[in-house]
């Protein structure tokens, strides 16, 4: 476990603990399909706990022994806000900043635990399992058109476009924050688009917010 804490694009720390990470399952329809599963009527939601939280911009460290490890790129929401049942015009003043994730999977556990119908936790909340990006302020991104990118090797392998979602941004967040209390600090991933694949120790990322945010790194 890194001793994680959220930082904005020009290195200055964000001031707010980060206590859990709520993500979204399925969010995109093409992704669903990749992976054989039905399209959800409502949001699928899971929560990777905070021992998770890894930075993005340093060498990833992924579990040896354990099978594949998907990378899964995600648009990640920083939570400025108390938010419980909120709607979603709420949600607007509560969304402090937007960066992005790794939803990293353990693929071949997950497949074991959805076949005998077992929570994912082990798959999906191992330590380091959600590398973090630096975030930028809320009002450089909009969360109806945001794009993003992950290059592997120099190759893309994923393209993201907000305007795919199944659920946009603000009704996502909203919904969640009608499950359980949103707290600031929190963070909201908001689904992977399709073309997730497994991580291969050495392989150089490269992953792109609109133009306002570039992270590269690699697979240690
Ligand atoms: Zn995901």
């Amino acid at each position: 476990m890194q001793d994680y804490q959220h930082h904005w694009k020009d290195g200055t720390p964000v001031h707010l603990p980060l206590g859990k990470i709520v993500c979204v399952g399925r969010n995109y329809a093409a992704h669903a399909r990749e992976l054989d599963n039905p399209v959800p009527d409502e949001p699928l939601l899971f929560i990777k706990p905070a021992s998770s939280a890894a930075y993005l911009t340093r060498p990833l460290r992924i579990p040896a022994g354990r099978g594949s490890v998907h990378f899964e790129t995600e648009l990640a929401v920083l939570i400025g806000r108390p938010l419980t049942a909120a709607s979603p015009e709420e949600t607007g003043q509560a969304i402090l900043g937007y960066g992005l994730a790794l939803d990293l999977t353990l693929r071949d556990l997950q497949s074991q635990l959805k076949a005998q119908g077992h929570p994912w936790e082990r798959a999906k909340g191992f330590d380091g399992a959600c590398p973090l990006s630096p975030f930028i302020s809320s009002d450089r991104v909009d969360p109806l058109t945001a794009r993003f990118t992950l290059e592997v090797d120099g190759k893309q392998q994923q393209s993201g476009d907000a305007r795919e979602m199944l659920m946009p941004v603000r009704e996502l967040i909203a919904h969640i924050s009608g499950q359980f209390t949103l707290m600031p600090g929190d963070v909201v991933l908001t689904g992977t688009p399709k073309g997730v694949g497994p991580l291969q120790a050495g392989q150089a990322l490269s992953l792109e917010l609109g133009d306002d945010l570039f992270v590269g790194t690699h697979v240690a």
